[in-house]
């Protein structure tokens, strides 16, 4: 449903968006159906986030603690499902950051368009690239930070 609020991107750049993450999401090895695939999802970067042992895309994964305590996290998958299993990160920590990157992102580009910004199909791919930096860069920040005491980027 459309709301009638201004919107920060346009519907046909949404649906794109959701396009483009789909098929990340199959080219990482996610078959339609997996945990994880629906678009709305509490693990929005199931097959985005990559595993740096592997390449594999990481899925979504809960499981309780002897505590009682549910746990969320990114994890590779076993061999016999495409992965190595050797990597997990942390779901909130990781959602927060891409998060937050997304919606600089976004505001950026709200600012961009308001200045006559063209969102053409050149335009479209240049965000691709950028975006793909963002989350390059954002994932092994994230890596960094799962690995050891969280250092800062210098
Ligand atoms: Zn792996």
């Amino acid at each position: 449903m459309l709301g009638s609020w201004e919107p920060i991107v346009t519907p046909k750049l949404w649906s794109q968006v959701q396009f483009e993450w789909e098929r990340r999401r199959q080219k990482a090895g996610i078959k339609p159906g997996e945990a994880g695939t629906a678009p709305v999802n509490k693990y929005f970067l199931s097959g985005i986030l990559r595993c740096n042992k592997c390449q594999r895309g990481l899925v979504g994964h809960r499981y309780r603690r002897k505590s009682g305590k549910v746990v969320h996290n990114y994890v590779c998958p076993p061999s016999e499902r495409g992965g190595c299993g050797g990597t997990a990160i942390a779901a909130p920590t990781s959602d927060a950051a891409v998060e937050e990157a997304m919606s600089a992102f976004l505001r950026k580009q709200l600012h961009a368009s308001k200045a006559g910004f063209n969102q053409s199909a050149e335009t479209i791919t240049a965000l691709q690239a950028r975006l793909d930096q963002e989350l390059a860069r954002k994932s092994e920040l994230i890596h960094r930070c799962s690995e050891g005491p969280c250092a800062r980027p210098s």
